[in-house]
């Protein structure tokens, strides 16, 4: 019997897991500019910790947990991040807590979805959480933090829509209107939009199902129920998005899948590449009441989660190729020896290098340096030795020369100068 790997669960070959490698460094160097430090929680959690901040209304706690039952305890995989995060905040001594605390996290996150391209059940997050700063300078700077970041990882034709959902009080007022709204369009409604309307009615404006889109047809608009704050908010973190020149687009009909968001919500999609219709890479908003909801303080947060997947899916080729390696390929144990030596010196001077110690022809070894796409290549056998030099192929050019031994390490660090190493 040969086991596979689980429906929407994925191996991440070397070549792949080099691709995933490069978007979280990038993603690491991006938000460490902005202050933000790294927290690692575990992959399972209390289930009740999700119902209470993703929320019971969600899509996600209502149909999409992976369950554990260890005997009296119910635990579930974490679907996302922010309800951990959420707990560890919580968590901390009042004393130790700063006015503002950055902290983001990257990992593998869990939900029993139908698979298809772009879509998994285990699926990694980069995230971020903000707590302290209600301002919209705070929304502002991490949605132009991430346009840059877009822009660094080469993804083009990318959209960032922003809307607000307002405070509690918008959003009940909002819920209200939608309900007549969709009350008195009842029977061309989907049957689950149908269950959507008694508990949470935003969600059928979130809906795929081309009935719910048609009926969503001059729908109510959530800007127009927002308070004179909400308002001022709002207007004060597109100011600011002008300011820094990041472009943008208000959707008035984005209302994001979990339960928590106030206020600021935003989401990017990447247009291009091979996404196809699982087209966004990143969302995220305002949850100024959960931490209060949780059982903490009274302190507002902001976060955001971009799918490492859906930026790999949208990012272009030649933006993740594998970086570049010095190849050894010496001929008999004494030369072997010898190339040892001189990789571990090449390696402390930052280089990725192999040595091919196979018992094999040298044109076997020839063959996997080409098939690894080494940039050079040092060929070391007993009559080198003797000579007191190696061959040097430095192989995208095709040419070659003889090297002293005395001059190989410098000679090897010059060859990769302007060559992306990791
Ligand atoms: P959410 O936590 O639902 O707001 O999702 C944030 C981001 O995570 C999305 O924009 C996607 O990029 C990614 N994402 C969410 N669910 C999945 C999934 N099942 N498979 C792959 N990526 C996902």
């Amino acid at each position: 019997m040969k086991y596979r790997a689980v429906k929407g669960m994925n191996d991440i070959l070397p070549e792949e897991a080099e691709r995933f490698a490069l978007v979280e460094r990038t993603f690491r160097a991006t938000v460490e500019r902005l202050g933000f430090r790294e927290l690692r929680t575990p992959i399972v959690e209390e289930l009740g910790l999700f119902h209470k901040s993703t929320g019971e209304t969600s899509e996600v706690v209502q149909k999409q947990m992976f369950l554990l039952d260890r005997e009296r305890e119910k635990l579930a995989l974490r679907p996302e991040g922010t309800p951990s995060a959420a707990r560890v905040y919580i968590g901390q001594s009042q004393w130790a807590k700063e006015p503002i605390t950055k902290w983001y996290y990257i990992g593998p996150m869990f939900r029993a979805e139908q698979p298809q391209r772009g879509r998994y059940r285990q699926f990694h997050q980069a995230g971020c959480e903000l707590y302290g700063d209600p301002g919209p300078l705070a929304d502002a700077e991490m949605m132009h933090m991430l346009y840059r970041m877009t822009v660094e990882l080469g993804l083009v034709g990318t959209t960032l829509e922003l809307n607000s959902l307002g405070g509690s009080e918008a959003r009940v007022e909002y819920r209200q209107r939608l309900k007549a709204f969709f009350s008195a369009k009842l029977e061309t409604l989907s049957p689950h939009a149908i269950e959507r309307l008694e508990d949470n009615p935003l969600r059928i404006l979130d809906s795929k199902d081309p009935r719910d889109i048609a009926a969503s047809e001059g729908a109510p608009i959530l800007l127009d129920c927002l308070s004179e704050e909400d308002k001022t908010h709002f207007g004060e973190v597109c100011a600011a998005l002008d300011e820094l020149g990041t472009p943008y687009r208000v959707n008035p009909r984005l209302v994001r899948g979990l339960d928590y968001y106030t206020r600021t919500c935003f989401e990017i999609s990447a247009q291009t590449g091979e996404i196809g219709s699982q087209n966004a890479i990143l969302g995220g908003g305002r949850y100024d009441n959960m931490i209060a909801a949780l059982g903490g303080e009274n302190v507002p947060a902001i976060g955001f989660a971009m799918g490492l997947e859906r930026i790999l899916l949208a990012m272009p080729e030649a933006k993740t190729q594998s970086s570049s390696l010095c190849f050894f390929a010496p001929l008999g144990a004494r030369a072997g020896r010898a190339a040892l030596k001189l990789a571990d010196q090449l390696r402390t001077q930052g280089l990725t290098v192999e040595v091919d110690g196979r018992d094999t022809s040298l044109k076997a070894k020839l063959r996997r340096a080409n098939s690894l796409a080494a940039h050079v290549a040092v060929v070391l056998g007993e009559t080198e030795l003797d000579a007191g030099q190696a061959q040097l192929k430095l192989l995208a050019e095709h040419a070659q020369k003889d090297v002293p031994l005395s001059e190989l390490v410098e000679t090897v660090v010059r060859a990769f100068e302007g060559v992306r190493t990791p």
